[in-house]
């Protein structure tokens, strides 16, 4: 279970302050897809990024299950991401310099785990005959089930998710959105996806709206 208690995260100082999240409380059952919306600017990735351990809350407290992630301190954050978290982004955000395979196997090797599962991830997202080649020898489709991938290597609980089909072709996003409810209903991973695609949202359990850092 992920449970935010009145989250809160601002940007910047005196004037130039960015509100950005505001007392966000929300909690999110084990096995659960949820699509977060809401307009540009809203704080949709604020608040993945806080869920996410890649930023820290200004005020309030986030926790999965008995952890409190908001306490964690830097390092002990990095390595929970590391075990617990899969993120995929818009950009895909791969290494340019190393092979799909690479970069799939690369969060495993950061927690000295021995991907066990690699063979089976890079069947099931169709990428076999892909491994070998660098992103920029890739779609985006097949650069975001990498990413995809990648995400899943370590096996984590929860795949975070921002705006993961934003910058792909409809079949590619559609493709990259079936895999994701593949993952959830086959493996009960927890998803959050943020996107601003009405389909995507329909095709989740549930839908979490933001408006101007708050939760609607
Ligand atoms: P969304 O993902 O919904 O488009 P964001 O979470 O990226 O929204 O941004 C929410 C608000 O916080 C916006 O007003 C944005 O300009 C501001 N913001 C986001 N990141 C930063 C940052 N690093 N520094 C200052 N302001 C930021
Ligand atoms: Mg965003």
């Amino acid at each position: 279970m992920i449970k935010t208690e009145n989250l809160c995260k601002t940007y910047g100082k005196g004037e130039g302050i960015v509100a950005a999240l505001k007392n966000a409380s929300l909690t999110i059952e084990n096995g659960e897809l949820a699509a977060i919306i809401g307009k540009s600017g809203s704080g949709k990735t604020t608040l993945l990024n806080l869920l996410g351990c890649l930023d820290t809350a200004t005020e309030g407290k986030a926790f999965y299950n008995d952890t409190e992630i908001t306490s964690l301190g830097d390092s002990k954050a990095a390595d929970f991401r590391l075990r617990h978290i899969g993120f995929v982004f818009q950009f895909f955000d791969l290494l340019p310099e190393l092979t799909a395979a690479e970069n799939i196997l690369l969060p495993a090797r950061l927690a000295k785990k021995t991907a066990d599962n690699y063979r089976e991830i890079v069947d099931s997202l169709g990428l076999s005959e892909r491994v070998n080649h660098y992103p920029s020898q890739l779609s985006g489709g097949q650069q975001q089930r990498v990413a995809i991938a990648r995400a899943m290597i370590n096996d984590p609980e929860v795949l975070l998710c921002d705006e993961p089909t934003g910058n792909l072709d409809e079949r590619s996003g559609k493709e990259v959105m079936d895999l994701l409810i593949k993952m959830n209903r086959e493996q009960n991973k927890t998803i959050l996806i943020v996107t601003h695609n009405p389909e995507i949202a329909a095709q989740c359990g549930r839908t979490i709206e933001i408006a101007d850092g708050m939760i609607v």
